[in-house]
């Protein structure tokens, strides 16, 4: 049984619903968002309408799932599966999402994610600075160029082509500093993710970054703080918006 089939039976249109404004993914409209009226009413077609000015806006408004065909259902699936870190293709077979939108948003994810976690002004880069926390429990991201004394890694990210003609991505790392403890979990870091980030295929450097990071963001928090910061990230409408999608 697919991951799909055991949701339709827990999950009817109306949990979706609530569980996407409760996380914070879809707008909570409490008044008009025309003339400011708290008359208003969630109706059919997921349109909400204002009683006073009777003018209708889609419930989906202000949110990634503005204009997008995906249902909610596929929307909390994919929410789902990229939490557990499925593959594209683990994840078409479970919900049946077509693998090209499945990408789509998967990227989406990933760039709101690390742009929310590292801060809104970051800029994909082929060099990445690693160091550990105060505490030296997370790891955090920067920059600047580390001293040398400071526990760092530094990941390069290096694109190539194949001989067909294809990018190729490898990356070289290099660890240093002078407290063997802060370099032993930057090392279980970079030895438990390794082989996710090898065979990761990017389309340019910049997907690589944000692959990297996101692996960091994995490596820091727990599932349950994933998801939060994840739903929060997808909360705020700071980020471009997906192309609209024909039909939607
Ligand atoms: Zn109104």
């Amino acid at each position: 049984m697919k991951l799909e089939d055991i949701s339709t039976n827990f999950m009817g249109v109306k949990e979706c619903k609530n569980y996407l404004r409760e996380v914070g993914v879809l707008r909570t409209f409490s008044k008009c968002i025309y003339c400011g009226s708290k008359q208003i009413g969630y109706i059919r077609r997921e349109k909400v309408k204002c009683y006073i000015c009777k003018m209708e806006w889609a419930q989906r408004k202000d949110s990634i799932l503005e204009n997008q065909n995906l249902s909610d259902l596929s929307f909390i699936l994919l929410l789902k599966c990229y939490q557990l870190g499925l593959s594209v293709e683990t994840t078409n077979f479970e919900t049946s999402v077509s693998s090209k939108i499945i990408k789509k948003y998967f990227k989406y994810f990933r760039n709101s994610l690390v742009l929310y976690y590292f801060g809104e002004d970051l800029k994909p880069q082929d060099s990445v600075n690693l160091s550990l926390s105060q505490s030296g429990e997370k790891i955090t991201f920067t920059d600047k160029e580390i001293l040398p004394i400071e526990p760092s890694m530094k990941i390069d990210i290096i694109q190539t082509k194949s001989i067909k003609g294809e990018y190729l991505y490898k990356y070289e790392t290099q660890i240093t500093g002078s407290s063997t403890k802060y370099i032993t979990e930057l090392q279980r870091f970079w030895r438990s993710r390794k082989q996710y980030f090898e065979t990761f295929t990017g389309f340019g450097v910049a997907d690589m970054f944000y692959y990297l990071l996101e692996l960091v963001v994995r490596y820091n928090e727990e599932d349950q703080d994933f998801i939060d910061i994840l739903t929060d990230s997808l909360g705020g409408s700071k980020y471009p918006a997906l192309e609209k999608e024909n039909g939607g």
